[in-house]
């Protein structure tokens, strides 16, 4: 097999090839590597290529395997990993200059989950910095490209790991996903991207944005793989005191049985105002799908959900507030090189380490915390999340999950929202609700616009629902083929390279 069919399989695929003995973990690896190699110096996924550490994992589970031991159910399986995750010995940075020298002395709890499932560490992705943006361009370090269409952004703050899995550069990765990191950088690559249930996976080892939206999800081609990756991440850890003791279903046994009699509630008003027309389009056709599968198709509204960004920019700013001071050039990360004295320090420290969109954030999260205004914003907001989620709760009583788009728009060009955090903050007008209610989401594909960019779905399930909103998925992916369309590199850097060469000249 060579190494461009190797990139181009699932991780199911992968993971019985290696237990068939017909792929060696090495030579997965080493595939991917290649592909690493020649094409992200265009898209700019990775923060950091973990080559050697990579390469010996594989060599060690080649030789476990040729000794016949058990092996786990991501063996040999390649993840990427969101630089938001702590990999012990791996510098970790939050696509941040005040984490730029941060090794983590251990591992977030997914990250050991994922090494007792014997998968294969090969990077780490790169993110808005401490995953506040939409678009991967906040990011201390360098930008990504979206691999469909290399003058785009590949959506955030998770853009390094969606565009890996959609750049054939692995097969699975981790993201975080606080208002919509994971789905709406998914619908912008053409991938399927899931957030689970707030306390369905651990959060110890992920640097806190907002502790109480924050949640670890997969990314994958498709919803078996998906539902593969969730299955290892997933569960009860005695070291998140929020993380909920609940029994974790077996997603894969389950997967292809569609669910019967399943009711949908289509949000009327995230398919109105200010949606794309081809997005729209694209959202409709789907609900054809679902229709002729014989699901029972209903309108529903969630009239409070257009509070959704003005509260989600009081309750994420104010947790990041919080969460961000430890950063102060005294326990770890960057410091100030010059100070006159500890006060000093720490103003030079926080000035000089971290960027615009998270001073913008301090700001506005200590702003809405502080005496005098905490009742009139923080409580006020505080007060529509809980309307939001009572939404959600009567929308449940009548249908079994909730489908929109995830994003308004496809892919939007580098550079074209960057300077508007309004309009960039509507990016996730379709994604805060779910994370504000704590409830499950998922966004598959379900097209492509005419100019060749992915559109994705949203759905959405009740808390602990995962199994339920995985099921719902797979039927529709059954029916469409729009999973298994992989960007084309090498004519998409062709293209990209004669347009910029023709811009100079
Ligand atoms: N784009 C949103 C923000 O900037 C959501 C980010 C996220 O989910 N981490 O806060």
């Amino acid at each position: 097999m060579t190494a461009s069919e190797i990139v181009h399989l699932t991780a199911r695929q992968l993971r019985s090839l290696f237990e068939e003995g017909r792929l060696s973990a090495e030579e997965i690896v080493s595939a991917y590597l290649e592909r690493i190699r020649a094409y992200d110096r265009h898209v700019g996924a990775f923060l950091l290529v973990d080559e050697e550490g990579a390469l010996q994992q594989a060599r060690t589970l080649d030789e476990r395997k040729a000794r016949g031991e058990p092996l786990g159910p991501l063996a040999a399986v390649p993840v990427a990993i969101k630089d938001v995750l702590c990999t012990q010995g791996m510098r970790t940075t939050c696509a941040s200059r005040i984490l730029h020298n941060f090794v983590p002395p251990y591992d977030a709890t997914v990250i050991r989950k994922l090494r007792e499932a014997d998968a294969v560490l090969i990077g780490k992705t790169n993110m808005d910095e401490f995953a506040m943006g939409s678009s991967t361009e906040n990011s201390g370090f360098q930008i990504t490209r979206n691999p469909w269409d290399l003058d785009r952004a590949p959506g955030g703050s998770s853009g390094g790991s969606a565009a890996a899995v959609a750049a054939c550069f692995s097969p699975m990765a981790l993201g975080s996903d606080t208002g919509g990191s994971i789905r709406q950088p998914a619908a912008l690559c053409g991938v399927v991207g899931l957030k689970p249930t707030y306390g369905r996976v651990s959060r110890y080892g992920l640097v806190a944005f907002a502790s109480s939206l924050d949640q670890v999800g997969p990314f994958a081609w498709d919803v078996p793989d998906t539902a593969l990756l969730l299955q290892v991440i997933a569960g009860h850890d005695p070291m998140d005191s929020t993380s909920v003791e609940i029994e974790v279903p077996d997603y894969l046994a389950t997967l292809d049985q569609p669910v019967g009699g399943l009711r949908i509630g289509v949000v009327r008003e995230w398919l109105a105002d200010g949606v794309d027309e081809q997005v729209a389009k694209a959202v409709e056709q789907a609900i054809d799908v679902y229709r002729a599968l014989g699901a029972k198709i209903q309108d529903i509204t969630l009239p409070h959900s257009k509070y959704g960004i003005p509260a989600y920019y009081i309750v994420a700013p104010a947790e990041a507030s919080s969460n961000l001071a430890r950063y102060d050039g005294v326990h770890y990360g960057y410091r100030a090189a010059d100070y006159d004295d500890m006060v000093d320090m720490y103003c030079r420290t926080r000035a000089e380490g971290f960027g615009a969109e998270v001073k913008r954030r301090v700001m506005l999260g200590t702003y809405a915390l502080s005496a005098g205004y905490y009742e009139a914003y923080y409580l006020k907001a505080l007060k529509v999340r809980r309307v939001i989620r009572e939404d959600f709760d009567r929308a449940f009583e009548q249908v079994d999950i909730v489908l929109g788009p995830t994003s308004p728009t496809p892919a939007f060009r580098l550079g074209e929202r960057i300077d508007d955090p309004i309009s960039m903050y509507l990016s996730d007008v379709y994604t805060v609700t779910a994370n504000l209610a704590g409830i499950a989401g998922i966004s598959i594909p379900c097209g492509f616009t005419a100019d060749g960019l992915p559109v994705g779905l949203q759905l959405l399930a009740p808390p602990f629902e995962e199994e339920r909103l995985l099921r719902a998925a797979r039927m529709y992916e059954r029916e469409t083929n729009w999973h298994t369309r992989r960007p084309d590199l090498e004519r998409v850097v062709a293209q990209f390279e004669a347009k910029q060469s023709a811009s100079a000249g």
